[in-house]
């Protein structure tokens, strides 16, 4: 366990953020012995501060100094285990890395992950907030998603019906909401096709095949051409700090959607569940006048406006000024109200 750990590299927004209390867990011994830690004990129970962090890239520190136990779980490895005539079942330990995964199964010519290439952050992360790209989502590979306890030791196996996943959303995300971290996922199991199902019709992915003359995609081309759509869009990891999306698209009723659609016609949306109306956040943003806007060390992304941008040098709290501005000024052109997609913590 270490004290005053820096978490600069451990959050993409790259913000100077310390933990009081940090520890890398490579094993599942090592989860048994940190349920036993004395000061891991007093952060649970007396002041419920414990975080569970993968990648820092869906995590906004609001304060400079986490003042509690910060949880590294960073288990490798990646196994077959069942294979029939038309899909392969594959378990990847929690702290793989979600993009060389992607690319793992993409060479493997398994299909159902590859409209979530280069996503950052590890797999023990990606059914917290079922994440998502390019028309596609996790919860759409995931069998089922292996848990343990942090105060029992218990494991816990969830079928896919049993994480509730919907829009950027599963029974994961509870906890960090009410900042109470009670498992963690050591290991997630996919279910992937062998037989082509390729998504097209999302974003640009088509426009793209079409314009580089790629008539009969294959899974790589698919791939490949959401690498090069996000490079373009989005700001690289290391470079620019951010956590990509950092708020979530709007849902709307669809009379809201009628309503706005006779204000502005060309507005984008998209079928949300249960008869909602998905609109590009993004869109709204940019509407409200934000695409490219700085102030000091922070801005939005002069590309894709749902991003939030740290230059360096920055507070957490200028972000979370500008986020708020934002909110406001949405909220007053449109009549939306729009949520951080970001684990504020
Ligand atoms: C440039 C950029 C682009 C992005 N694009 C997308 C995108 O297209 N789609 C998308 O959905 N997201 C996107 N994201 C957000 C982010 O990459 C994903 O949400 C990712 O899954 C977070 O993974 P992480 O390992 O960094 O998790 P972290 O940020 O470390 O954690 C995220 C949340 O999950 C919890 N958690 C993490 N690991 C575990 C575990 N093992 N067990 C239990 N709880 C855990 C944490 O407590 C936290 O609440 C983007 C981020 C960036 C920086």
């Amino acid at each position: 366990m270490e004290k005053n750990f820096p978490l600069r590299e451990l959050n993409t927004f790259g913000f100077d953020v310390k933990a009081r209390y940090f520890q890398e867990l490579k094993t599942m011994d090592d989860i048994h012995h940190l349920i036993q830690n004395p000061e891991f004990i007093q952060c649970r129970d007396a002041i419920n501060r414990v975080l569970i962090l993968s990648g820092g890239s869906n995590i906004l520190f609001s304060n400079e100094i986490y003042d509690g136990f910060v949880v590294y779980p960073n288990l490798k490895g990646i196994e077959t285990l069942e294979e029939t005539d038309k899909t392969v079942m594959i378990r990847s330990y929690c702290g793989e890395v979600w993009k060389d995964f992607v690319d793992y199964t993409v060479a493997k010519g398994l299909y159902g992950l590859e409209n979530l290439a280069d996503i950052p952050g590890k797999v023990g992360a990606a059914p917290v907030q079922n994440i998502g790209a390019y028309g596609a989502e996790v919860k759409d590979a995931v069998y089922q998603v292996h848990t343990i306890d942090l105060t029992t030791g218990k494991i816990k196996v969830f079928s896919n019906d049993e994480c509730h996943f919907s829009y950027r959303n599963s029974v994961f995300k509870a906890p960090v909401r009410t900042r109470r971290a009670t498992s963690i996922i050591f290991a997630v199991d996919f279910i992937l096709k062998k037989h082509s199902e390729l998504k097209l019709d999302y974003g640009n992915i088509r426009n793209y095949l079409i314009n580089n003359n790629i008539t009969n995609p294959t899974i790589k081309d698919v791939a490949a051409t959401v690498k090069t759509i996000r490079a373009e869009k989005l700001p690289e990891v290391g470079v620019v700090g951010s956590v990509g999306s950092f708020f979530q698209n709007a849902i709307v009723t669809n009379d809201k959607f009628l309503e706005l659609k006779g204000l502005y016609p060309e507005i984008p949306s998209y079928p949300a569940d249960n008869n909602f109306i998905k609109i590009p956040s993004g869109w709204l943003i940019d509407r409200a006048g934000w695409k490219g806007y700085r102030e000091n060390h922070v801005g939005v992304w002069d590309k894709q406006a749902l991003v939030l941008v740290h230059y360096g040098g920055g507070k957490p709290q200028e972000i979370l000024d500008l986020m708020k501005k934002i909110q406001d000024s949405v909220k007053e052109k449109f009549g939306i109200e729009i949520r951080p997609e970001v684990n504020i913590i």
